[in-house]
């Protein structure tokens, strides 16, 4: 049976050694709810570090602790005290979190932290590794583990791994400051499945493996030679229920039964029935603009002084990283910040800030959620923000306001919700204003749709959508229209081709023999390649064709004193054992001349883009352009000449980074059904990678052995997954 590996820093579990022995304490966090159906469900597994070093770990207890983590389905992954410093507090949280948040700033570069980095991910895929079966899923949670994808991919290249990322993915040009970008990215492409809280951290990161790695990207998907990659949102819910039931419950305490706290901030609202509390909830985070929040807060009151001992805003800063130095920096600014503020505007009634520096119990912040009118929550930069929904689900009356930050993931869910920039202080003043203000229909108005969303996608849903999305992606993965060509099949294949008494091979060049270049001249005949070819052409029943969009100039050169025949630019040129090219098709070139400036003014508003000249048809090329501008400026030439040959017996081609123009009546298909019809073949083969080619798969007959280079969708009736299997299959030829 299949099983589920979940796996993610820190376990859903806490371990507490006392006196008393071990205890394993189930956490309550989001994920640990949401991920509920999916560990408990049939077979499953989490790995994660213990939350103890090895320098921790006392003597003896190693194999209680196996124990009590396995009780609740738990592995973990040891770390020394130097491993959780240079990966967790150093590269994690010292380079990943800064820079991914826009805090380029704070990002510290350490070649040796991000050693460390990659040495845990290893240790982490490798705890994988032993567990693991070709059908098991596998889902990599957040950004302390982005390279343990391709390190699972590298040893299991047929299990499905999912990955999400908790915290925004960055814009291109924010990320591509990172030394270890390429790597980062690989890392992650190891996955079947990437999922992001919002389509924008989505599309950033698609734009970055473009520009970076320059794959290729459509829609939503990413072909990589040997699979497909997609990529989409899943905005991360909270346990709705949890929350709703906790406030219903709440509200039914009678007064002996209440918190601590409820019945003091009950005592606050009997003694001043019109004044307002504002609430505050955050890890202290640099990302989460506390600081600033309470500088909008003084502004706020010097605009609105009215509201004076009539606003209270109750800070629940709760302790984070402290490790880290811009976290005690922070905890130092935040401190000093709200002591000057009360000690400006402090009366003998009133305090304006209430500050907590501290984690609450999951009761108090119940108490916290249905007691304050207004939750104001203005990060800078914030992946998700899962209190704001919290908020939200606690308000069983439908009252409340939420003021949410632009800047924070939910926003994209909770439009009702007034929204501000967390830098713009008038409009966060005028926001507290409208806020204090705002009606009890218009507060119902704007929650109950929201209230609705949070119920529908909640947390489970969140972890089931994704894992489904996981599974059909990986089913899809493999149902293309062409087959693997499997071990048996290319046994089959081989014993075919020494039965047969004459064969003929059509081979594609660029992308098929050899690989792209950003200078297409650079992609010149490398020598295995030219040995493999003449091993090939040696054979007596063989007839070799490369076929190719070329020119015969470069052809001619690159095979110089060649015997094997060789059909270009699409079928208009064909050289037969070494002799010279000739025509294979009587075509016109006169329309250049019309064509040639249309392109020539691409290439002019077009930086890295080019026009090849041959001598039937002409080529736009854009490979070495920006992609996304590449891709605009050629959809646009599309389109100009879509009109500009209306009346002429021309086709445009889309190819590989590449826009061609040519006569209609030549193509890769109409020349090789001519070469066969010169002598009666028992073996066809025809092997490519563009869609160029799909011409000779559509055109051949039934019987020919038509091959594909890539998982795309093809008219061939099999794919290999690149160029080193292609030569393989040949030098297999060559050894019959
Ligand atoms: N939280 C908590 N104890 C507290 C304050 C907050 O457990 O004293 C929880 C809160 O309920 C929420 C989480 O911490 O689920 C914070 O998640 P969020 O997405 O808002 O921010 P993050 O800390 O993940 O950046």
């Amino acid at each position: 049976m299949s099983k589920t590996i979940i796996i993610s820093n820190r376990l859903p579990v806490q371990l507490q050694i006392s006196d008393g022995g071990l205890q394993a304490i189930p956490s309550v966090g989001g994920l640990a709810t949401g991920m509920k159906s999916v560990h408990s469900d049939g077979e499953s597994l989490w790995i994660g570090w213990s939350g103890l070093t090895d320098e921790e770990i006392p003597d003896g207890l190693e194999g209680e602790i196996d124990k009590a983590l396995e009780a609740h389905g738990c592995s973990k992954v040891r770390l020394t005290k130097k491993e959780v410093n240079g990966f967790y507090f150093g590269f994690s949280n010292r380079t990943v979190w800064p820079l991914f948040h826009y805090f380029m700033e704070y990002s510290e570069f350490e070649l040796s932290n991000w050693e460390i980095y990659e040495a845990v991910n290893q240790k982490f895929a490798n705890a994988i590794l032993e567990v693991a079966e070709e059908d098991d899923v596998i889902w990599v949670h957040d950004y302390q583990l982005m390279l343990v994808p391709e390190m699972v991919r590298k040893q299991r290249p047929e299990v499905s791994i999912g990955f999400f990322l908790h915290i925004p993915f960055p814009s291109y040009e924010i990320f591509r400051t990172l030394p270890w970008r390429r790597e980062v990215l690989r890392g992650l492409l190891g996955s079947d499945l990437i999922g992001f809280h919002t389509y924008d951290y989505e599309r950033h990161f698609l734009s970055s493996v473009r520009r970076l790695l320059g794959l290729e990207v459509s829609f939503n998907e990413i072909h990589l030679e040997e699979r497909i990659v997609k990529v989409d949102s899943f905005p991360m819910g909270i346990d709705y229920k949890k929350f709703h039931q906790a406030a219903l419950d709440h509200s039914k305490l009678k007064a002996g039964e209440e918190s601590d706290l409820k019945r003091r901030l009950n005592t606050h609202k009997a003694s001043t029935p019109n004044a307002k509390f504002f609430l505050s909830i955050d890890r202290l985070d640099y990302t989460k603009g506390i600081a600033k929040r309470i500088n909008a807060f003084e502004y706020f009151l010097q605009k609105y002084p009215e509201y004076k001992e009539k606003v209270r805003l109750i800070i629940l800063a709760v302790p984070s990283r402290s490790k880290v130095p811009q976290y005690q920096k922070l905890k130092k600014e935040i401190d000093e910040l709200v002591g000057r503020i009360n000690g400006e505007l402090s009366t003998v009634s009133w305090t304006p800030i209430w500050y907590f520096y501290r984690s609450l119990p999951f009761d108090n912040l119940i108490d916290l959620y249905t007691s304050c009118d207004i939750a104001w929550l203005t990060p800078i930069r914030d992946g998700m923000n899962l209190v704001a929904k919290e908020y939200i689900a606690t308000r069983t009356d439908q009252s409340g306001v939420l003021i949410l930050s632009e800047m924070a993931g939910s926003a994209n869910e909770m439009n009702e919700a007034l929204l501000i920039n967390p830098n713009n202080f008038e409009q966060i003043a005028d926001a507290l204003h409208q806020a204090i203000n705002m009606p009890k229909e218009e507060q119902v108005a704007r929650n109950v749709p929201m209230q609705k969303r949070l119920e529908r996608y909640n947390v489970e849903k969140w972890a089931n959508d994704f894992m489904d999305s996981l599974k059909v992606q990986k089913k899809q993965d493999f149902s293309f229209v062409a087959r693997r060509l499997s071990v048996d099949q290319t046994n089959t294949l081989m014993k075919d081709y020494r039965k047969a008494g004459n064969r003929i091979l059509f081979l594609d060049y660029d992308g098929t023999l050899a690989g792209f270049k950003n200078d297409p001249q650079k992609a010149s005949p490398d020598s295995e390649l030219l040995d493999l070819l003449d091993e090939l052409h040696k054979q007596t029943r063989t007839d070799i064709f490369l076929i190719s969009g070329r020119d015969k100039d470069t052809f001619t050169r690159w095979f110089e004193g060649k015997q094997y025949s060789m059909i270009v630019e699409h079928g208009v040129w064909i050289a037969e054992k070494g002799e010279p090219f000739q025509l294979l098709e009587n075509v016109k070139n006169d329309w250049m001349a019309k064509i040639r400036p249309v392109l020539e003014s691409f290439v002019d508003r077009t930086p890295g883009s080019f026009i090849e000249d041959k001598n039937y048809s002409l080529a736009w090329h854009y490979r070495s352009t920006d992609p996304d501008f590449g891709q605009k400026r050629a959809s646009e030439l599309n389109t100009v000449l879509t009109s500009l040959i209306a009346n002429d017996d021309l086709s445009v081609l889309n190819g590989n980074k590449v826009v061609e123009i040519k006569s209609s009546n030549v193509n890769k298909g109409r020349a090789a059904l001519r070469m066969i019809s010169r002598k009666s073949y028992d073996f066809i083969f025809a092997i490519g990678d563009d869609w160029t080619d799909e011409f000779m798969f559509q055109d051949l007959p039934k019987e020919a052995i038509t091959v594909k280079v890539g998982r795309m969708k093809t008219q061939a009736r099999y794919y290999v997954d690149g160029i080193g299997n292609v030569r393989e299959l040949l030098k297999r030829f060559t050894s019959i």
